[in-house]
């Protein structure tokens, strides 16, 4: 014990510091421990404000920046940006900071998005994609995911289990390991990128609803969702493509979009006259 002042004072600070974190962030779950997705109005527990998840998604995205091989420039960056900045456009919500990016891995058919705007999509998806529409499509579903917050969703239940909720909002609030390491795990960051942990069937398919309605709205046939994923399911049986292991597809996958589809129509042809 050779410094008895700082070693009692330390302890006392960071309890009032605990319980002002604790406060403050009560006096916010009120405002914000639920969230209604935009687009489907489904109501949905959130622990993260638009700012943080912002802020855990860039540190998530200079990871991936930092080990995946992004393409800088050339024909699939600006076709890839192009779309991407389209339908980011339409969608038009405020405190995204969208960025697209190409990965050079011809082998992997993948793409994600991470919470706040970054989207990634692989060269090996361009390869198979069979029309810029179907392109667009693959990068409306992505946006759709970052629009509904489905990542700050999931850190939102993530957290609630690990921790419990008034630790869940300490963590937050320090932007802590705790929470950095959760958003890791949320946002399916780890040992490889982006198809660790799939998102939930009922986020799935929001994803795909936002994302019919947005790229239709953008100017892109929205039958090329359709067309998109009967062609992932043709692929390789033996080697499914890395996008089907986080988007299990089938026929009710499929059956959705259909019904979605007329309304997804009339914002094209909408699109279309203007
Ligand atoms: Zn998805």
């Amino acid at each position: 014990m050779t410094h008895p002042i700082e070693e009692s004072d330390m302890p006392h600070r960071r309890i009032i510091h605990i319980y002002w974190v604790a406060f403050l962030f009560a006096a916010l779950l009120a405002a914000q421990g639920c969230a209604v997705a935009p687009y489907t109005g489904r109501n949905q527990l959130m622990l993260v404000s638009p700012q943080q998840e912002l802020t855990l998604g860039n540190q998530a995205a200079e990871q991936v920046l930092h080990e995946e091989k992004v393409v800088r420039s050339g024909a699939q960056v600006n076709e890839v940006q192009a779309i991407g900045r389209r339908i980011a456009m339409v969608a038009d919500q405020q405190g995204y900071q969208w960025q697209f990016y190409v990965v050079d891995d011809p082998e992997t058919i993948n793409a994600f998005a991470l919470p706040g705007g970054k989207v990634f999509v692989y060269t090996g998806l361009l390869r198979v994609a069979k029309s810029p529409d179907e392109v667009a499509a693959v990068i409306a579903h992505e946006i759709g995911h970052v629009l509904a917050r489905h990542g700050g969703e999931r850190l939102s239940n993530t957290l609630l289990a690990q921790v419990g909720q008034e630790a869940a909002m300490i963590a937050l609030g320090d932007m802590s390991p705790t929470a950095t390491k959760a958003a890791n795990v949320a946002f399916g960051l780890g040992a490889q990128y982006g198809y660790i942990l799939p998102f939930s069937r009922q986020q799935e398919y929001e994803a795909d609803y936002i994302g019919l309605m947005i790229m239709a709205q953008a100017g892109y046939d929205p039958r090329a969702a359709i067309s998109f994923w009967q062609t992932m399911m043709q692929q390789d049986k033996a080697k499914p493509p890395e996008y089907l292991s986080t988007h299990p597809s089938d026929r009710n996958r499929i059956a959705e979009l259909e019904r979605a589809m007329p309304r997804a129509m009339q914002y094209y042809q909408n699109s279309r006259r203007m």
